[in-house]
């Protein structure tokens, strides 16, 4: 095992790999752009190192200052979180060509998973089902126009370099299609650096579903059952729950078990996630993240697992600490995104916390690296919270969910709590009966 590991990241996460890597009596090194000095992240980690200024490129990006910060302090491994680095084969390469360990899978696994084309092409031939659409990348208007004929619309354009919500256009016809083909290239050639687009067919009530999986690297693997994530806004999660409202335990084994075995096939290490779209019974493959995800707290819920700890066990070359026989659902978990934005346009409102208290009590998990006194720096993402409650079942995480966010207190900016109580009035919220499309009409509607 080793005995020190490297955190390439800030704020809830890094702070969460530190608690694992405690409990495991692994020490932590923290790095921190100047922006970040007072961060709750820093104050944790048994050491902490700068890494740059507060641009992200200058630091939580930077090889060069992430690779120099563990030879520095001796880290042996580098944990990457979720965004920045985490998905970035490069850096993998870079880490492994330094005798480095990265807490993850493979260049190769993110390479082929980071390109969405390659992922659908790779999930088809491991038998996992696919939302149809083009068969790779559609060069030009003609094709578009083609496939959108033999699709039918309404289709979606995806970027293949895409995340985060980021260049996927919608066109309902031909006439459409010119505007979203073009748009949807630019923005991607913006935010990605690579033009290329597919198309799939626009799913108009959909779910999303995703599995969590677990590989050891040697061909064995898991999964964790699913989390609905269907509360969206601009085609980003709000709040997610598991287990889904919708899904039934003969369906969650076996997508579960298509899942498990196709990472298996591949010797896949660490966590993943497979997400889907869910209409009538039919799941379609979307796309696989090769990392830890925001959510899994839900997931850590209801089978009582620390996934982070599990993933530093695994890239130290042990077994995983459970079979799949192990894994059984207790409960029910919801976790909330709480952002510093202001409603009801969601702008970013970084500034001081003036008075801050935490939710707790039975079934309460506050993640989140907030403080007194703590000034939430421009220069990153809104996410400041993430508060996650459990119940024996729906109802009863619902009320928990209810409670806790009356106890909590975030004085100084704006935060997105409002909009979790004003969800809690509404029946299809209590009921879950929501797909992806549900929040922005509601937001129309209400805000
Ligand atoms: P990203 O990597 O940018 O997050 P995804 O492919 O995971 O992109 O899609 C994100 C979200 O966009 C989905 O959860 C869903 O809400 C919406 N979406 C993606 N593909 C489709 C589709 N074919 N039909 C309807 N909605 C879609």
């Amino acid at each position: 095992m080793f005995d020190k590991i490297l955190i390439a990241n800030r704020g809830e996460i890094a702070l969460r790999v530190v608690r694992a890597a405690r409990e495991m009596g692994i020490a932590s090194v923290a790095v921190h752009s100047t922006a970040d000095s007072d961060a709750m992240h820093v104050r944790m980690a048994d050491e902490a190192i700068c890494i740059g200024p507060p641009p992200s490129a200058q630091s939580y990006l930077s090889f060069p200052a992430i690779i120099s910060a563990c030879e520095i302090s001796g880290a042996q491994a580098i944990h990457p979180g979720y965004g920045f680095l985490s998905e970035n084969a490069a850096f993998v390469q870079a880490v492994e060509d330094h005798d480095l360990t990265f807490i993850g899978p493979t260049a190769e696994h993110i390479r082929v998973m980071g390109d969405k084309i390659t992922a659908k092409d790779t999930m088809k031939a491991l038998g996992v089902p696919c939302v149809p659409g083009s068969d790779g990348g559609v060069p030009t208007l003609e094709d578009a126009k083609r496939i959108g004929a033999e699709v039918g619309y309404p289709v979606i354009i995806k970027a293949t370099a895409g995340g985060g919500g980021r260049g996927m256009k919608v066109a309902r016809n031909d006439a459409e299609m010119e505007r979203a083909f073009l748009t949807a290239r630019s923005e991607s050639k913006a935010a990605f650096g690579n033009d290329e687009v597919y198309i799939e067919k626009y799913l108009q009530k959909p779910r999303h579903i995703e599995i969590q999986v677990f590989g050891d690297g040697k061909g064995n693997a898991v999964h964790l059952g699913e989390r609905d994530c269907s509360l969206q806004r601009r085609h980003q999660k709000v709040l997610e729950e598991a287990p889904g409202p919708a899904i039934s335990d003969e369906m969650r084994a076996e997508i579960g078990k298509t899942c498990a075995e196709a990472v298996a096939k591949i010797n896949y290490i660490g966590a993943g996630t497979i997400e889907f779209l869910y209409e009538d019974g039919n799941f379609y493959f979307i796309e696989m993240n090769t990392r830890l995800q925001v959510e899994h707290p839900v997931t850590e819920a209801i089978f009582g697992v620390d996934l982070v700890r599990e993933q530093i066990r695994v890239a130290a070359g042990l077994p995983m600490s459970f079979t799949q026989d192990d894994l059984k659902i207790n409960g029910h978990a919801i976790e909330v995104r709480i952002n510093a934005e202001k409603l009801p346009h969601f702008s970013p409102c970084p500034g001081r916390i003036t008075q801050y208290h935490a939710p707790g009590g039975l079934g309460v998990r506050m993640d989140s690296a907030l403080y007194d006194g703590y000034s939430i720096p421009p220069y990153y993402d809104s996410l400041i919270a993430k508060l996650i409650v459990q119940g024996r079942d729906r109802p009863e995480a619902l009320a928990r969910l209810a409670r806790a966010l009356g106890e909590l207190i975030v004085d100084g900016v704006d935060t997105t709590v409002p909009l979790f109580h004003a969800l809690l009035q509404e029946n299809a919220v209590l009921s879950g009966d929501y797909n992806i499309h549900w929040l922005e009409r509601w937001l129309e509607e209400n805000m």
